[in-house]
């Protein structure tokens, strides 16, 4: 997006409209509920994503359009099927040659599915207190630990981890000697299991792991030894603006529903005030989180990004996808229960909890105002 056009470029545009046509073309309304039922992974799915050229690191804007019009129609499905390369920036920022040449290309080319594995039963929004070790050993590097709420969990050939590779030298760095490794899945010692019957996103592969002395070798450590913490934090800055697109689709998904809705009905219905002030009030808050949205991308993707801003546009653009859903599972009211609305219902809340919480998002912003002000001073 050049700057203050407010235009994306026409290739960008062409994307979003592949996109959405793919959609609404392969999320069929079956599909759509036995994923949701069952709990499955779309890899059929998602090998089609692959095949119709959506997942390229080439132009991140096409990822990201795709993102928003996937998740408009279906954010279960949308999500995972793109999801299937969670972590890439990882390696495409910090990786070896190797690892990239064995880990990262056949990701993008849709061989091999990845996951990011951070979270642990007791440390989730706490990254620094996460308490899963990986010890250098005569051989190479020795991880035992425990993770939780791991997408691609149970279906990544391999995850990008996060864990403790020396204690922490003070109660101020508790950040410090957290070592980032590729391990995966089929070695011995690793021991994925999935998560079932969780409110939304149903169609994501979500799991527990535990890592019993999984044996790493040397060249499997990306970037430097101690400083996984920082590898993590770039990458949440890139993946943040994703889930933003995420929120920006669900919400415009559940606005299209809304619309189908109040077309079904007597016009004296649309007709009431409250009815019209709350299409206005959603259609200028989807355009809101949309601008910041893409104000955010913007930066990221020409690799000046600005924290504060990433962390505005995921945290208020899922607490938009959220409010949305609210004002219209409220219109809708009981006629709402079972349908595509409620489903859409359920997709919106993870919004506000994974890659930062809400909270989490608001205390990065305050800080980086603060610090303005002490530069100031
Ligand atoms: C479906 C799903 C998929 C996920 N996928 C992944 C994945 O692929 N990889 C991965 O590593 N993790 C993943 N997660 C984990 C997710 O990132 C964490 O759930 C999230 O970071 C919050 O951590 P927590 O659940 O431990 O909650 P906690 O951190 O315990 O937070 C609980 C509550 O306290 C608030 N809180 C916490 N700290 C503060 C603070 N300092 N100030 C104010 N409020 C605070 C939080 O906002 C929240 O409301 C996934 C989670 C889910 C549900």
């Amino acid at each position: 997006m050049s700057d203050l056009s407010f235009e994306l470029p026409q290739e960008v545009e062409e994307t979003r409209k592949r996109a959405r046509d793919f959609a609404l073309r392969e999320f069929t309304n079956e599909l759509i509920e036995h994923f949701d039922e069952t709990e499955e992974y779309p890899n059929e799915i998602r090998k089609k994503v692959f095949d119709a050229g959506f997942i390229t690191i080439e132009n991140p804007w096409n990822m990201l359009v795709t993102m928003e019009e996937f998740c408009r129609v279906d954010p279960g499905i949308g999500l995972s099927t793109l999801a299937s390369v969670f972590g890439s920036e990882i390696l495409l920022l910090y990786g070896t040659d190797e690892q990239k040449e064995k880990y990262l290309y056949p990701t993008l080319k849709g061989e091999k599915i990845s996951a990011v594995a951070v979270t642990e039963p007791g440390a989730g929004s706490d990254v620094a207190g996460i308490s899963s070790r990986i010890e250098k050993t005569e051989k190479g590097w020795m991880l035992n630990g425990h993770k939780m709420f791991i997408t691609n969990g149970t279906v990544a050939d391999h995850y990008y981890l996060l864990a403790r590779s020396a204690p922490p030298p003070s109660k101020e760095k508790r950040h410090h000697g957290l070592t980032l490794a590729i391990v995966e899945r089929r070695w011995n010692g690793v021991n994925p299991v999935k998560l079932k019957g969780k409110l939304g996103m149903r169609a994501t592969d979500t799991a527990e792991i535990t890592f019993e002395n999984v044996a790493v070798p040397n060249e499997n450590i990306v970037g430097e030894e101690g400083k996984g913490f920082y590898i993590i934090m770039t990458f949440f800055n890139i993946s943040r603006v994703y889930v933003a697109a995420q929120s920006v689709g669900t919400a415009q998904g559940i606005l299209d529903l809304l619309l189908e809705y109040l077309a079904e009905k007597p016009a004296s219905f649309r007709e009431m005030e409250y009815v019209q002030f709350a299409l206005a009030e959603i259609s200028a808050l989807i355009e809101a989180a949309r601008n910041i949205t893409y104000k955010a991308a913007t930066k990221v993707f020409s690799f000046n990004p600005d924290p504060a801003l990433t962390s505005m546009a995921k945290y208020y653009a899922a607490e938009i996808a959220n409010q949305v859903a609210n004002t219209a599972f409220k219109i809708v009211g009981i006629e709402a229960s079972g349908s595509k609305l409620e489903k859409l219902y359920r997709d919106a809340k993870i919004t506000e909890i994974w890659e930062g919480t809400s909270e989490i998002e608001k205390l990065v912003i305050s800080r980086m105002i603060l610090k303005k002000i002490q530069e100031v001073k």
